[in-house]
């Protein structure tokens, strides 16, 4: 999507601070870390929310998902922890349109969250 913040750092049109990139995804650093740890991984291909999402995409968001535990690994968050976070629409703060998980780690995380 032309317009899009997200599909514009998945092309490298604008940069970031990248942790990983597959065929399918990228990751890389939030610019406004919540935590020591804060990466987002997104499909290169544009979701909106997860809302949009169909069966076809079951293989996509499970690489994303197994690519966050990956990465906590390399980082090493495994075995004190960590968050995985798929904000949806505005009542969860949903502010970039182009699915995106958030992968939080490096301190204690409360919950339930704010
Ligand atoms: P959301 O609130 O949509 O779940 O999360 C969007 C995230 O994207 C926020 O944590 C925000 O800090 C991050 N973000 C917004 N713009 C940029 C940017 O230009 N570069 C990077 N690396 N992160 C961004
Ligand atoms: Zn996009």
């Amino acid at each position: 999507m032309s317009n899009c913040l997200f599909c514009k750092i998945a092309s490298g049109d604008i940069s970031a601070t990248v942790v990983y990139q597959g065929d399918r995804i990228v990751a890389f650093r939030d610019l406004n870390p919540q935590a020591p740890t804060h990466v987002l991984v997104i499909p290169r291909t544009h979701v909106s929310t997860l809302n949009e999402l169909t069966a076809d995409r079951d293989g996509l968001v499970g690489e994303m998902v197994r690519r966050a535990a990956l990465i906590a690994k390399d980082l090493g968050h495994a075995e004190a922890g960590y968050r995985t976070v798929f904000n949806c629409n505005a009542d969860a703060g949903q502010t970039v349109f182009h699915i995106h998980l958030h992968l939080l780690a490096g301190r204690t995380l409360e919950w339930p969250p704010g």
